[in-house]
């Protein structure tokens, strides 16, 4: 939109442009249907935030920002306009239609909506981790590993992204210790194996980060607590990167869908919420694996479900004018 607070009618918007906002755009203009993406940043996601992909099938091995240009620009082979703007609210109105607001108070009337808005990553809520976030705390290894050449530094997790993160983290620092509250990793076999086998990586079991500590330089250690004997240590790091999972970005629907305990929304096999005309795809849907090749798999699913839905409407008035 050229100024804010415009208003205008689409027949469907997609709200986020990672792997399945991209998908489904690119089908929603195959088909045909007027169509805009809105993204809050960079199109791509967290494909941004990978370096190295290689379970995307016919491609062995691609780099994550790669694959998000190659997605944005396929996607624009078919017409797909993609605008930056982050989503304030979602809201369905009495005549049916959705009401989308922008951040800028842009406003797009759409017939459908197909939220792929995926997952903000989820804190460790410590003492220490805000005043020294860029400062020595990261979420994002691709971003800012780069910073702890030759240094030491902690990955809190142990499921797939803080096992795969801390593999990837050892190409710059010295030594990295992964603190895990269990006694055993939730990460896939293949990507345990590969820290088991990394002798730059040292476990800390059964524990965790209770502070941040550092000075007016930046963060210089952990405050460390074992869940068994309550013991208290410092660990002397330079960096924590935080891979603890992910919250669904969800909160800017105004009314209720239904979701699961965690917050990822509840959909039906064509991806349909409990919202008629809401539709969701990706990482911010409830299921049980969240890759590329299932957020792309939801969105193709979402589009075809959103045109029939569409194809009703335009039927049901029609008939109702006749
Ligand atoms: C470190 C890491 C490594 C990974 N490695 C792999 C891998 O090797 N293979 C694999 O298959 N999967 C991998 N994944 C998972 C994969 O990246 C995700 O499953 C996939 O990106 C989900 O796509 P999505 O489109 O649902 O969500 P996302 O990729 O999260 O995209 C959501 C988009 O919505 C935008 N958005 C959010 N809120 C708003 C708003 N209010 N307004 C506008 N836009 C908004 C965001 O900016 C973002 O661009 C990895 C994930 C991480 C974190």
């Amino acid at each position: 939109m050229a100024e804010t607070g415009s208003e205008r009618k689409v027949e469907l918007v997609i709200v986020g442009g990672g792997p399945a906002g991209l998908t489904a755009g690119l089908y929603a203009k195959r088909t045909e249907l007027d169509t805009v993406l809105l993204e809050r940043g960079l199109p791509g996601g967290q494909l941004l935030n990978t370096e190295l992909i290689d379970d995307y099938p016919g491609l062995p091995e691609i780099d994550g920002r790669e694959l998000a240009e190659l997605m944005t620009k396929h996607a624009q082979k078919f017409g797909l306009e993609i605008q930056t703007a982050a989503v304030q609210a979602i809201k369905k109105l009495e005549n049916g239609d959705f009401r989308v607001t922008t951040e800028g108070d842009d406003v797009y009337i759409a017939r459908a909506v197909i939220l792929t808005a995926g997952g903000t990553p989820n804190k460790l809520e410590v003492p220490g981790e805000v005043e020294y976030s860029g400062r020595g705390v990261s979420y994002c290894a691709i971003c800012d590993g780069a910073f702890f050449k030759g240094e030491t530094i902690a990955v809190a997790g142990g499921g797939d992204a803080a096992t795969e993160e801390a593999d990837f983290l050892t190409r710059y620092v010295d030594k990295l210790y992964l603190i895990h509250r269990r006694d055993e990793l939730r990460a896939q076999k293949i990507l345990q194996n590969r820290v088991f086998e990394n002798p730059k990586i040292e476990i800390i079991w059964d524990t965790v980060v209770e502070e941040v500590l550092g000075d007016e330089k930046g963060m210089n250690g952990l405050r460390l607590r074992n869940v068994r004997t309550d013991e208290e240590s410092r660990l002397d790091a330079t960096g924590l990167f935080v891979f603890i999972g992910f919250l669904p970005n969800t909160g800017l629907l105004e009314d209720h869908a239904e979701h699961d305990a965690g917050g990822y929304l509840i959909t039906d096999r064509d991806m349909r919420t409990s919202i008629p005309g809401l539709f969701v795809a990706g990482d911010v849907r409830a299921q049980l694996t969240r890759q590329i090749t299932t957020a792309v798999g939801d969105a193709t699913t979402a589009v075809i479900a959103a045109e029939k839905y569409l194809t009703e409407l335009k039927e049901a008035e029609a008939t109702a004018t006749a």
